[in-house]
């Protein structure tokens, strides 16, 4: 669903924020971005979602460059730290807005809204705002926003990172439950080698803006890379 050829993004530091990365997702894949604080993950799920184009290489989606269409015709979902709630609106009208920006017919929207906020479990909270809701809540509205309009692509990095450990392990698997049922293909970006190797298919181990390598978590154990790959997923 998504590839990346000789991806390299440079801002003109001694080091390219992200180096020559080249890789596939599969349709319907979790695969996970892991790496230190710097290893170049945000840089690269950035040009992903075509907030900024690469220094040189090309990522496509579906076999089409991602600059190919504006932001709000591409098929991705988002779900950031720091990609709130648009706090005016009740958590129903967040996750109506991207079927309105998309033109949806209006008649749909409001059966829409409801499966999705029945599908992050907040039935009943449709008229609340984002400050009546709890940070974990909050977060939910913000995934039902990034796939009510069923991306094919969904993207996210550190949304949970906010969050205290146990809500976010939580979240974590509901998370990957509904990535599960709605076969989405998702890439999510962390710091955490616990949380990658629970929730992925699939990981990217980055450092320095190198892709290590890309692995199923089983692989990452019994095969790695590298020293910096064995010390980081903490079995040397
Ligand atoms: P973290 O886990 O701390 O978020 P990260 O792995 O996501 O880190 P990036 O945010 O991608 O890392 O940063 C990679 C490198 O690129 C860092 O050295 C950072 O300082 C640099 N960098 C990121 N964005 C910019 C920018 N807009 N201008 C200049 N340098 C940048």
């Amino acid at each position: 669903a998504v590839s990346a050829r000789d991806v390299t993004m440079d801002f003109g530091a001694d080091l390219p924020a992200v180096d020559n990365a080249s890789f596939d997702v599969e349709k319907g894949t979790f695969l996970t971005i892991l790496g230190p604080s710097g290893s170049g993950k945000t840089t690269l799920l950035r040009m992903i979602a075509g907030f900024q184009p690469p220094t040189s290489g090309v990522i496509t989606i579906g076999g089409k460059p991602v600059d190919a269409a504006p932001p709000h015709r591409r098929s991705v979902g988002m779900v950031f730290q720091k990609l709130a709630l648009f706090p005016h609106m009740t958590a129903a009208e967040n996750v109506a807005f991207p079927l309105k920006m998309r033109r949806t017919d209006p008649s749909l929207i409001p059966d829409k809204v409801e499966q999705f906020l029945s599908l992050v479990k907040l039935d009943g909270y449709g008229e609340r705002s984002p400050h009546e809701l709890s940070g974990g809540q909050q977060q939910r509205v913000a995934i039902a926003r990034a796939l009510v309009f069923e991306p094919d692509l969904l993207l996210l990095d550190e949304p949970l990172a906010a969050l205290d450990r146990k809500l976010r392990e939580e979240m974590q698997l509901e998370f990957r439950r509904i990535q599960k049922e709605l076969g989405v293909t998702t890439i999510n970006v962390t710091h955490d080698q616990r949380e990658a190797l629970v929730v992925s298919d699939d990981i990217i181990v980055m450092n320095n803006g190198v892709i290590q390598q890309q692995s199923k978590p089983v692989g990452l154990y019994r095969s790695p890379n590298n020293l910096f790959v064995a010390s980081f997923i903490g079995i040397s």
